[in-house]
């Protein structure tokens, strides 16, 4: 096939039962906007039926390419995976669960025909889901704004269309603890917002439980704020103003003949105060070189079982060896 317009990117972690629909839908979306284009399944290590599934796929429609990972990378690496293996002149990175309509596409690629080099999805409204994914998720949008350099949108997630003058800078950027929004808020080019309504899963549950959410908000603050590492200036600063002035009253109090404190536990709660607050900015130092190690490791993004252009496993010729 010849270079396609568009890429779309999936990252795909068990969602069997979404993909045909999936697929379903997108095809006539695009086959609407009438241009050569080509579906990328990333499999980040699924462990359902999701494989079967994508090489039936791609067995019927020539569109479809599988990129399988060897183990589970996790979201944000998967969709790097698609950025670096798609060849369209748009990209449009979607989740497989359907909560981002692919009925959507079109209003992007609008904005990309305008011009724009980067269109991003902003949330309006969020059907089904919990209020506590909703809270935390609007708790931690605002937060990043606050703390980071870069201004990231609020409320978008990672459903957007990237100009492959964007997917190629970003492709240069290969830091492991990647938060790809903020990625794409820091490298610039003209960006643009399209509203649109998060429908609710079609299939399954959400794949991101709170232990790789946190992990996810992690790595945005550490990526682009060293305000976590501020912190711990902050609070030398403020214990070592609070024990000067605690100097202070008690000479004041005991030259005025006063013996208020002579306690042991005075002494002790000083010392377990400055002890907690010396291990928390460890810890935040911790957080940092830890994350320094693993860049230094310089080892691959992912591992590959099969890239997208590797001659298809097809299960129709039975007698065939794999
Ligand atoms: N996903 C992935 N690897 C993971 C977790 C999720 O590829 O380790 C995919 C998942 O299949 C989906 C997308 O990332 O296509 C978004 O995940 P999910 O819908 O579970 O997140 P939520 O919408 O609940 O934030
Ligand atoms: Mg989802």
């Amino acid at each position: 096939m010849a270079s396609p317009t568009y890429s779309i990117v999936v990252p795909v972690f068990n969602e069997a039962e979404s993909l045909p629909e999936l697929h379903r839908r997108l095809t006539t979306v695009m086959e609407k906007l009438g241009e050569p284009w080509e579906l990328i399944l990333v499999n980040d290590g699924s462990s359902d039926a999701s494989p079967t599934v994508m090489r039936d796929l791609a067995a019927r429609d020539p569109h479809v390419r599988v990129l399988r990972f060897a183990r589970n990378f996790g979201h944000q690496i998967a969709v790097t995976a698609g950025l670096d293996a798609s060849k369209g002149r748009a990209v449009i990175v979607i989740d497989a669960d359907l909560q981002d309509p692919p009925e959507v596409i079109p209003d992007l690629v609008a904005k990309w025909k305008e011009g724009f080099e980067l269109v991003y999805g902003v949330r309006r409204g969020r059907e089904g889901e919990t209020w506590f994914k909703k809270t935390s998720a609007s708790i931690f949008y605002r937060l990043i704004f606050r703390i980071t350099d870069v201004r990231i949108p609020l409320d978008t997630g990672d459903f957007r269309l990237l100009d492959r003058k964007v997917v190629d800078v970003l492709g240069r950027m290969r830091e492991r603890h990647r938060f790809l929004r903020g990625m794409g808020a820091w490298v610039g080019f003209r960006q643009i917002g399209v509203p649109y309504d998060r429908q609710a899963r079609f299939a399954g549950e959400t794949k991101y439980p709170f232990r790789k959410m946190m992990r996810l908000a992690l790595n945005a603050v550490t990526s682009f704020s060293h305000f976590p590492l501020q912190i711990a200036t902050f609070l030398g600063f403020l214990c070592a103003g609070l024990s000067a002035a605690a100097i202070l009253t008690v000479v004041i109090l005991r030259l005025s003949g006063n013996q208020a404190f002579f306690g042991q536990a005075t002494t002790l709660i000083a010392v377990l105060f400055l002890g907690g607050i010396q291990l928390i900015s460890l810890g935040l130092l911790g957080e940092y070189l830890g994350r320094v190690y693993d860049e230094v490791k310089g080892r691959p993004l992912y591992i590959l079982r099969r890239g997208p252009d590797d001659p298809p496993i097809f299960s129709t010729r039975s007698s065939r060896k794999r």
